[in-house]
């Protein structure tokens, strides 16, 4: 049993129980006894049962977006667009059970044809700080590509992914076909990797578990997706709109408190304009709303957690490096006020995934010294870059290794275009619309033709 704890005051909000390895053992014979049916549905009924899903979430967005407030500390106008979010995921995966075509290949003697066959059941292990969105990104997908799908939250935030099992079967998807496994990553999240039924698993969380994920699956030869860590770079050239540049730069790295694998957490400013743009970067940060995440207005909300409050304050342990900070609630709750640094740029601050509202500003000198420190990451998950100039915008988006890059926006996730990471941040492609392939074995029929 966990109890769950309202990180915006302390107070305990529920309790949920552990599921143990010979409960993820049945759920996983379960989900392998649905995905038979659940495949050999026509592919029109299967898009209408996800439709039906959606719906379900569409009448439940507020219900989802209260209770990722009182689980996770997210600010409600972020949580409804969540919410939103998984719906529009579950609509825009419905139409793919119809559009998994397979290929017909010239060969001689015969017919050759492709199918892209599930997998099976897949496993879905998810992180804390985005507990539904995420979820989505691997069980529409899936699901839409013929597959069952066994998801096991974060211990801390499970109850929105609760919930949206229950909406599954209330839209009348089959009994055992998406079932939510609350517990630890070391008893649920493992069996995941170890259990011979579960042909894929599909993780998002740190770098660490990653490999230890990688490593695990190597023993069945268990397809993977990763999903992991990063440290992406916001690089500002003097010749951008600075005063864009600066007054959005708080929300390329401050939102959800910085709880986001796409945070730009070192933002890069030409030298010519460092000075003017940390005079405009200071109110900025100032000016963000920090507080209770039930009100309309709050723009960011606590940390998950006191041990990961104790884990990002550990990276600032005093001023030395503090340029400035905003404000944070002097109350009880997981409050950390966002914090920017200007470290050196080998400092733990400035090379290590810190996931909080701590952000590093740096002074650069030319494209190629901008290039070769955004680059220096082991990590290469986003980024941004400021400029006018479309050849410099396309020359520095092709020259950062990083899976996600915008210009002139901070914006990494759109469900209709492919997400994930180069290097260490990850392993394949999230979203857009290859991702239910992803979830599938192409397989070749050749029919002899006398
Ligand atoms: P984590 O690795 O500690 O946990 C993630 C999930 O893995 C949890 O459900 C956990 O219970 C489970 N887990 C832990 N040990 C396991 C094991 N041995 N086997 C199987 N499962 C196990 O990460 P976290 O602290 O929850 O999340 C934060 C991290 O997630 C950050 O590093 C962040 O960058 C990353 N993240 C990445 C993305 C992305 O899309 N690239 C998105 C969000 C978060």
């Amino acid at each position: 049993m966990q109890e769950i704890l309202n990180p915006a005051d302390e107070t305990v909000v529920a309790t949920v129980a552990h599921t143990t390895v010979e409960q993820t053992d049945a759920a996983i014979e379960r989900a392998a006894e649905a995905q038979r049916g659940w495949a050999a549905l026509a592919p029109a009924d299967r898009a209408r049962l996800l439709r039906r899903f959606a719906d379900a979430v569409d009448g439940a967005v507020e219900e989802l977006a209260q209770l990722e407030v009182r689980n996770s500390g997210h600010p409600i106008a972020q949580a409804r667009w969540e919410a939103g979010h998984v719906r529009d995921v579950l609509e825009y995966y419905s139409a793919s059970p119809e559009r998994l075509f397979g290929r017909q290949i010239p060969v001689a003697g015969g017919l050759d044809v492709t199918f892209h066959e599930p997998l099976g059941v897949v496993g879905v292990i998810t992180p804390w700080n985005f507990p539904m969105t995420i979820a989505s990104w691997g069980f529409a997908p899936a699901l839409a590509a013929g597959n069952a799908v066994v998801l096991k939250p974060a211990e801390w935030t499970p109850l929105t992914s609760i919930r949206i099992g229950e909406l599954a079967l209330e839209a009348g998807l089959p009994e055992g076909l998406l079932q939510i496994l609350p517990g630890k990553g070391s008893v649920v999240g493992e069996r995941f990797v170890t259990h011979p039924l579960v042909r894929k698993v599909a993780f998002t969380g740190s770098t660490a578990t990653g490999k230890r994920i990688m490593a695990g699956a190597a023993g069945g030869v268990k397809r993977v997706t990763l999903e992991l860590g990063g440290k992406s770079a916001n690089i500002v050239f003097a010749d951008a709109d600075i005063e864009k540049a600066a007054a959005t730069a708080p929300y390329g790295v401050f939102e959800n408190a910085g709880q986001d694998c796409c945070a730009r957490s070192r933002i890069l400013v030409q030298r010519s304009v460092y000075e003017r743009f940390m005079e405009l970067l200071e109110p900025a940060v100032q000016g963000v709303a920090v507080g209770d995440p039930l009100l309309e207005a709050t723009e960011m909300g606590p940390l998950v957690s006191r041990p990961h409050l104790e884990k990002v304050a550990s990276y600032v342990p005093d001023d030395t490096d503090v340029a400035f900070r905003g404000a944070a609630p002097d109350a009880p709750g997981f409050w950390f006020a966002p914090t920017v640094l200007t470290p050196a740029r080998d400092s733990r601050a400035a090379t290590e995934e810190i996931f909080g509202p701590v952000v590093s500003v740096f002074p650069f000198d030319d494209e190629d010294d901008a290039i070769r420190f955004a680059n220096s990451s082991e990590y290469g998950l986003s980024g941004s870059i400021w400029t006018r100039d479309v050849g410099r915008a396309i020359r520095v988006s092709r020259a950062v290794e990083a899976g996600n890059l915008s210009v002139n926006s901070h914006s990494s996730v759109r469900y209709s275009t492919p997400f994930g990471g180069f290097k260490q941040s990850g392993l394949g492609r999230e979203l857009g619309p290859d991702a239910p392939l992803a979830f599938t074995e192409t397989k070749n029929v050749f029919l002899a033709v006398d």
